[in-house]
């Protein structure tokens, strides 16, 4: 915290500054100097620093294979998400190459909803972008849309939601591997409503930045933000979020989405949208020392993480639901974990007994 205190007075002297006559530049710059070494002695005392980075991103290119998607004449909703999912993919590469950039498929095959998230979580991916295309029987609705995993109160965005799930039904056994979830029955949708989303405010984030880059073509028309229960985002243990380009219901949509230099223009903003996250998430994090022991505590680097908020919860806060958390602070995120492990596997024993109160909890390295 008090790292923050300082750095909030440094950003107000720079604010300030703009206004400043000249000769009060050197004042400052003198308080400055007084002000860093005081910090980074005391500093030193309660915390240590590590520098935290978006390292894996996971692009998945919704449908494929027996799965088309939705059609419109000769146009599959499959190819496109394929064309701007590898189009996106290059930039990142090109422009960051120490990130690592996986497909969930990079050719033109099936791949389960369920393998998609665990292909996410094998490779402790950071952030996880499912590209899609819309369509509805009206050929008015149009514009692009953003989603990230939930239930919202007025469950208004089932219709597209039920469309995108309806795919399990393609995979074999399904009724088994999705614990009897019916895409069809708006009942089943109901256990999402207990679902604790851990990543929903850094997902809100990059979902954000998304819709602010597409706004601004080739299909400007925004439909924003939204929450809905997508399969594919369910079990991603990582902040995730659903895009959907347009429709290919919609002539004007329908232009854009098959032509191949608007396609390189949706690939641009889901880059400078990433660009954006990454450049926000990238960042040295405080390590606090833990505000009281945590439970089998060890010193080990595996923890579970239970949450994280933009606000900063005191210990003992009742949304802890009376387990001893530690907070690492993550841009501008706190995250709230429980324990320390030495071994993963450790870890994942503790789990099972935290998922009882935390479901969307998960093992994470610090
Ligand atoms: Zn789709």
């Amino acid at each position: 915290m008090l790292i923050l205190q300082h750095a909030n007075i440094i950003k107000n002297l720079k604010v300030g500054m703009i206004f400043t006559h000249k000769k009060h530049i050197n004042a400052i710059f003198f308080a400055l100097l007084l002000i860093f070494p005081s910090w980074l002695l005391t500093a030193q005392n309660t915390e240590s620093k590590q520098l935290v980075q978006l390292k894996t991103v996971v692009i998945d290119a919704g449908h494929g294979g027996k799965d088309p998607g939705t059609i419109k004449g000769n146009v599959q909703e499959k190819n496109i998400t394929l064309s701007v999912a590898k189009i996106l993919g290059n930039k990142i590469k090109d422009r960051y190459p120490d990130v690592k950039v996986i497909y969930t498929r990079s050719t033109d095959k099936f791949v389960p909803l369920d393998e998609r998230a665990a292909i996410a979580n094998r490779n402790h991916a950071d952030l996880f972008i499912s590209i899609h295309v819309n369509a509805t029987k009206s050929s008015a609705a149009r514009g692009t849309e953003t989603f990230v995993m939930g239930l919202d109160k007025s469950n208004s965005n089932m219709e597209v939601c039920q469309l995108e799930n309806s795919v399990l039904t393609l995979e074999d056994g399904y009724n088994s591997k999705y614990s009897g979830f019916d895409p069809n029955n708006p009942e089943s949708y109901i256990i999402f409503s207990l679902l604790q989303n851990a990543h929903l405010e850094q997902s809100l984030i990059i979902a954000e930045a998304v819709q602010n880059e597409l706004k601004k073509g080739p299909i400007t028309h925004n439909r924003g933000v939204k929450q809905a229960p997508f399969l594919v985002l369910w079990k991603c243990t990582m902040p995730s979020i659903l895009v959907e380009l347009g429709f290919l219901s919609n002539p004007t949509d329908y232009k854009a989405l098959t032509g191949k230099q608007t396609q390189v223009q949706f690939a641009n903003a889901i880059f400078k949208a990433f660009e954006a996250y990454k450049k926000q998430y990238d960042t040295v994090i405080e390590v606090s020392a833990p505000q009281t022991p945590a439970p089998s505590a060890g010193d080990g680097k595996y923890r579970i993480q239970i949450m994280a908020s933009s606000k900063l919860l005191p210990s003992g806060s009742k949304e802890f639901k009376g387990l001893e958390c530690e907070q690492v602070k993550v841009g501008n995120m706190y995250k709230y974990t429980v324990g320390r492990f030495a071994t993963r596997e450790e870890a994942a024993k503790e789990l099972e007994k935290v998922k009882n109160l935390f479901p969307g909890a998960f093992v994470s390295t610090f």
